[in-house]
């Protein structure tokens, strides 16, 4: 199959051709024809599939007809983060070589006045994060009637972060007769109704996940100490062992941890940036690039700012937090070992976090390879958890989540994509031990080098586990009360 075969204009054909793809990916073979034949699509893949293209170029074709008006978007793109958007505005930039198109980028954390310049001069394609969307519409800077084709990008993204209500306001205003494009990578309940509710007859076309999201990726566990600043110890000493790291990303859970372990990381002299949703926006694209060109190492990040961006060729990625929700890690590994390459992926784990990792087993359906001793109560679902998010592998559907984000309701502080002031919040300076800047000869914590595993891998593995010890209770399941001295009377 080739391009020529899916409806695509001449100049689109010879932008797609100068962009060096040869062949459709799967995604765009069998949505391209329908979106070209104006038929509402509900597009079930992820990111690495393609599918930016999928709607990019049938959009870039219909385009080449009609003008835009003054305040009047032809078509609209919606995406959960600022990058994400980035990343559709660049690709209309690489395929536009022939074609002339007014595309504005509407996000939070940059200047509202040449966002509303743009506006005012007329946009053939308008890509926006909803919050800063609704706010343009809001002031009566943007009339949504014009447009001719809506994209909702990343639908079941835009739910975890509290974006559906807004996505449910922005296709009231959009008019009833416009055509939409609908993509997600899962289906759960609520992203089942909406499209139910606002895709008319819609062609239903689904790709399963790019090849082997694990089976070229090098999974490890490694455990570390209750304290704080165990994790920085292990996570060092990983960088420091870590065979063939050519760049890494580590995720946190937490928007005030990334900057916290940034702040550390850059301490002991790694070359680290951070990306969380706090960070203004000429920040985070700083950041990102410098990055992606290799200027640094390290990327630090959250998992809603790390969500579905391209960077091709990641080494290694630390979880220096087990994630709360299980698919999550299979989106965080997924960022390395694209494209076919290999890719090295290691998991600190606290012992308030074994639990997290139960739920990450059953859902990739095998064990995770434990680096150096495993914990002794490895496989216990006992283990006390910190984390009353770490729920099991969801069948289906994620209910919202209660950290980072929007909730349903309101607007959340992972959403300040949307350019909103963060809320003030005490800074905990958790790196209290002086250290060394100088890289430490040897590792200070437990932690074993790849090849040490590779040649421990075919060990038989540790019998039932052992009940917990002494070493690996931390007490942290205790309510507080239980822990208070007690008066007794005589
Ligand atoms: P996406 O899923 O849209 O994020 O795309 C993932 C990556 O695949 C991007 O780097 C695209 O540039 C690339 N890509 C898109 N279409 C093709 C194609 N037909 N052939 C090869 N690579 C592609």
């Amino acid at each position: 199959m080739s391009f020529s075969t899916l409806g695509l204009s001449d100049k689109v054909l010879a932008a797609v051709e100068a962009s060096g793809y040869t062949t459709p990916t799967p995604i765009q073979e069998q949505a391209i024809p329908h979106v070209l034949a104006r038929r509402d699509v509900l597009g079930i893949a992820q990111t690495g599939t393609g599918k930016t293209a999928a709607f990019v170029l049938p959009m870039m074709t219909m385009l080449e007809n009609g003008r835009a008006r003054a305040r009047m978007p032809r078509t609209l793109i919606l995406e959960p983060t600022r990058e994400l958007a980035a990343q559709v505005e660049e690709s209309f930039t690489r395929y536009s070589i022939k074609q002339k198109l007014n595309v504005a980028l509407i996000i939070g954390g940059v200047s509202f006045d040449e966002q509303d310049a743009k506006l005012t001069r007329g946009v053939d394609v308008l890509i926006a994060t909803p919050g800063r969307l609704l706010d343009h519409f809001e002031r009566g800077r943007l009339l949504m009637s014009g447009v001719e084709l809506l994209v909702i990008d990343e639908a079941d993204r835009m739910l975890d972060m509290g974006f559906i209500p807004d996505i449910e306001r922005i296709c009231k205003l959009v008019p009833f007769t416009r055509q939409t494009l609908f993509f997600t990578a899962t289906m759960p309940p609520e992203i089942q109704r909406i499209t139910e509710q606002f895709l008319h007859n819609p062609v239903r076309v689904e790709v399963s996940k790019p090849a082997s999201t694990v089976d070229n990726i090098t999974q490890r566990l490694v455990k570390t100490g209750r304290e704080p600043h165990d994790k920085r110890d292990t996570l060092r000493s990983l960088i420091r062992a870590a065979e063939g790291l050519t760049n890494g990303i580590i995720f946190c859970n937490r928007k005030r941890e990334v900057a916290l372990l940034h702040k550390s990381l850059a301490r002991h002299g790694f070359s680290a940036v951070a990306l969380h949703g706090d960070m203004d926006q000429s920040a985070r694209t700083a950041a990102l690039d410098a990055f992606r060109k290799n200027e640094v190492t390290l990327l630090v990040a959250s998992d809603v700012a790390a969500r579905g961006l391209d960077i091709p060729a990641v080494s290694h990625v630390f979880n220096f937090d087990v994630p709360h929700h299980a698919d999550d890690y299979v989106h965080r590994i997924g960022r390395t070992g694209r494209a076919g390459r290999l890719g090295t992926a290691i998991t600190i784990v606290a012992p308030s976090e074994q639990k997290g990792i139960t739920a990450i087993e059953s859902l990739i359906g095998k064990s995770i390879e434990w680096m150096g001793e495993p914990p002794r109560s490895s496989s216990s679902s006992d283990e006390p958890t910190e984390s009353s998010d770490a729920r099991p592998a969801r069948s289906g559907a994620r209910p919202p989540r209660s950290r980072g984000g929007r909730s349903r309701n309101g607007r959340g502080s992972e959403s300040r994509p949307e350019g909103r002031a963060p809320e003030a919040r005490p800074e905990v300076h958790a790196e209290q031990r002086p250290e060394s800047r100088q890289p430490a000869a040897q590792p200070a914590a437990p932690v074993a080098r790849l090849d040490d595993v590779r040649q421990r891998r075919d060990r038989p593995a540790p019998a039932a586990p052992a009940p917990a010890a002494a070493d690996d209770f931390d007490g942290s399941h205790l309510p507080a009360f239980l822990l208070r001295p007690v008066r007794i009377k005589a």
